[in-house]
């Protein structure tokens, strides 16, 4: 199933897409009043059933005509990410010198998790900002994100897809000068309107082998980015029992996966964003992520 989060005059409401026919069904009514994205991942078992068989009934609003937030436009903390995930890009982001201190173009031996702050998400057709005065090194990094389902900690490599609720993609906006000058990623990565998301959360049970999938970013129509998943140097299983191992993973919970060679650092000079350039992100069956800068 593919959820989405509307923008509503009376506020947020969740539909369900069907992309076939181009529509997105809202099914506020079937879900406890006030209910939001969290709230149905979290009570999944028991109104999943409910909107699989009552959905397909409720009349479709055109998709064009619905504006899209977030699936989750407000999680509940901030959002994890992993750096230099794909083995290609850990190579250009040692290489362009912004990898501070490391400057390394080895690959980690163990997963790099940093996050980004709740308050960068934004909608997946929304203008990002593009901070002046804050930033002049703006740049893109198309990934696949996993939502997690039931949480817990100590999940196991074998288990691990287990609590994987859905999929989603996220456009992990970075300041560079700020990752680069602070010598940590924080800052650089959580600037407003600094993590795009969506369009929709895909339920897991469409997406049998997320290593399957695959990512393309296009700037300005231009393919920048195109990556299998399978080609992540810490797979989905050993990135959710990395972080559980000692930190309890929460339904709704959301791990950028990292991004595949093709940012603009890698290039030489380096490509940064500019006002007005529009960055597409494509996952295969997730459907597509296009801001503008604004
Ligand atoms: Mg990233």
């Amino acid at each position: 199933m593919k959820l989405v989060t509307c923008s509503a005059a009376a506020g947020d409401r969740i539909g369900v897409l069907d992309s076939a026919a181009g529509v997105v069904r809202d099914v506020g009514d079937l879900l406890p009043p006030g209910t939001g994205m969290l709230e149905v991942i979290e009570r999944w078992a028991e109104l999943g059933p409910v909107l699989a068989e009552r959905a397909p009934d409720l009349p479709g609003t055109p998709l064009e005509s619905v504006r899209l937030r977030a699936p989750i436009p407000a999680p509940r903390r901030n959002i994890f990410c992993v750096g230099k995930n794909y083995r290609e890009h850990a190579a250009e982001f040692g290489r362009s010198g912004y990898d501070t201190p490391s400057r390394s173009t080895d690959l980690p031996q163990r997963p790099v998790v940093f996050s980004k702050a709740t308050t960068a998400v934004t909608g997946p057709h929304d203008d990002v900002d593009s901070h002046p005065g804050v930033t002049a090194e703006l740049d893109y990094e198309g990934e696949l994100a996993v939502i997690i389902g039931s949480g817990g900690r100590g999940i196991p490599r074998d288990r691990a897809l287990d609590h994987v609720w859905g999929y989603t993609i996220i456009n992990d906006v970075t300041a560079r000068d700020l990752q680069r000058d602070h010598k940590q990623w924080l800052l650089g990565k959580s600037l407003d309107t600094h993590c795009p998301m969506g369009p929709c959360a895909v339920t897991a049970d469409e997406v049998p082998d997320p290593a399957a999938l695959e990512l393309e970013t296009l700037v300005n129509g231009e393919t920048r980015q195109l990556a299998l998943v399978k080609d992540l140097v810490f797979d989905i299983p050993e990135l959710i029992s990395t972080i559980s191992a000692g930190t309890t993973l929460l339904p709704g919970d959301v791990l950028a996966t990292g991004t595949p060679a093709g940012v603009g650092i890698g290039f030489d000079p380096p490509r940064f964003l500019r006002s007005g350039d529009v960055v597409e992100i494509t996952v295969s069956g997730l459907g597509r992520l296009r801001n503008r800068i604004a």
